[in-house]
């Protein structure tokens, strides 16, 4: 499993590397080595060119215009939105919302069901949640008196699901889960907590941003309500996303923005709305943006999710054994099925120090409570030093990563 020739012979991650431009540059007069993929992914060459031809060519706004611009826009927009569609197995190219990212695709659902929540009702959360998919629902719970109720997880970072089944009740109306925990990695059950939820009434939004680079999922066979991702995960640009939502629920909810393009008739007396999915798209969207994430598919699904989810086991298992090799090193979230993120600390060793001397060294992780504090409070931590791979890095970037780290630990220590 660490025989660089046995990963080399699967996967040419060399001739991966050479699309992405920035993975050449130097850091402190070190070569770059990107580890902090979990918070945003580098972009390939291919998309790149996307969105500079994008500007080159037929910048122009969409829907409205009959010129030729304007219709080139259009129609690239809209093909970008149903490669979305046909990625993540949606029955309807309406059911995909183009957002500014997950958080805004949490922020729509959860102002959305204002109308839906009263007092006693419950929606339930996991102890694992970034803290965009835990602040939205407490304000949904301030508007409306509902109560939030928490999927507790055990040490390892697994949620505890007998727990899960027990919270479950007639008053829950909704849960909502992360498919993949940014701060642990765990790779969370989703297919038994939709279904379970389903049994007793409530919906299900699962927050995809972090699993969506690393596991092509299945909506329609998952039965999800609905499921938002970034495009800056998974190889796209920064300012976009989609929010997935069943048709059914789509109708039901209100729309979140007020604007153009949202409306079928205004007067000042009424306003009567758009069909899907433009009801939920107020204004000039990310049009770049969409038809990039649309390029940024297409190039995972080029190199395939099978190959780069088999490549990244490989790489986190070995940064695993690797890292666990240093003296005092925990590394936090071991569940049985984890994907690409590796938290962990040093005994006597305050994880920001580690950062800054990784940096020093070229090496960019992530350090502190990584948008999930109450992850930190469960384990009585501050923060963690987070490495997150992708199917881009190397097990030579892991090496210098482990020799960078046991060095930090004796200056520090
Ligand atoms: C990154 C991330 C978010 C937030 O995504 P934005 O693109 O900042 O809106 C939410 N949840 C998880 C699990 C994430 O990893």
């Amino acid at each position: 499993m660490t025989d660089k020739s046995i990963l080399a012979n699967k996967f040419d991650v060399d001739a991966i590397r050479k699309d992405f431009p920035i993975l050449n540059r130097e850091v402190n007069g070190q070569h770059l080595v990107y580890l902090d993929n979990a918070a945003t992914s580098q972009t390939p060459q291919q998309v790149i060119d996307v969105i500079v031809d994008y500007y080159h060519r037929y910048n122009a706004n969409i829907h409205r215009g009959v010129h030729t611009l304007s219709q080139e826009a259009t129609d690239a927009y809209e093909v970008a939105r149903q490669k979305i569609q046909k990625h993540f197995n949606i029955a309807h190219s309406y059911e995909v919302i183009f957002t500014s990212g997950t958080t805004h695709g949490i922020n729509l659902v959860a102002t959305g069901f204002t109308s839906f929540l009263k007092k006693g009702d419950e929606i339930m959360v996991s102890a694992m949640e970034h803290h965009s998919n835990i602040v939205p629902w407490q304000m949904l719970c301030e508007r409306t008196g509902a109560t939030l109720k928490v999927i507790p997880m055990n040490l390892n970072g697994e949620l505890i699901m007998e727990e899960y089944h027990k919270l479950l009740n007639d008053r829950t109306k909704l849960v909502f889960c992360n498919h993949v925990s940014n701060a642990l990695g765990t790779v969370n059950p989703i297919e038994e907590i939709i279904d379970a939820a389903h049994k007793v009434g409530a919906a299900v939004l699962i927050d995809g941003a972090q699993a969506a680079a690393h596991i092509k999922p299945d909506l329609q066979a998952l039965d999800v309500d609905f499921y938002t991702v970034s495009a800056h995960k998974m190889c796209g640009p920064t300012g976009v996303g989609i929010l997935y939502g069943k048709e059914e629920w789509l109708n039901k909810l209100p729309p979140y923005q007020g604007g153009g393009e949202m409306i079928a008739e205004v007067t000042f007396e009424k306003t009567t709305y758009a069909d899907l999915p433009h009801k939920f798209e107020a204004g000039t969207p990310n049009i770049c943006g969409g038809i990039a994430f649309g390029a940024a598919l297409d190039y995972m699904n080029h190199i395939g999710f099978e190959a780069i989810a088999q490549y990244e086991e490989e790489l986190m298992q070995y940064a695993t054994e690797q890292l666990l090799t240093i003296e005092g090193l925990q590394i936090y979230g071991t569940a049985k099925h984890k994907t690409s993120v590796i938290s962990f600390n040093i005994d006597g060793v305050h994880p920001y120090d580690i950062g800054t001397i990784l940096d020093k060294l070229g090496i960019a992780v992530r350090t502190g409570h990584h948008c999930a504090q109450p992850i930190m409070d469960f384990y009585k931590i501050p923060g963690t030093v987070r490495a997150s791979f992708s199917f881009y890095n190397t097990q030579e970037e892991v090496n210098k990563l482990v020799e960078g780290v046991k060095r930090a630990r004796n200056m520090l220590l």
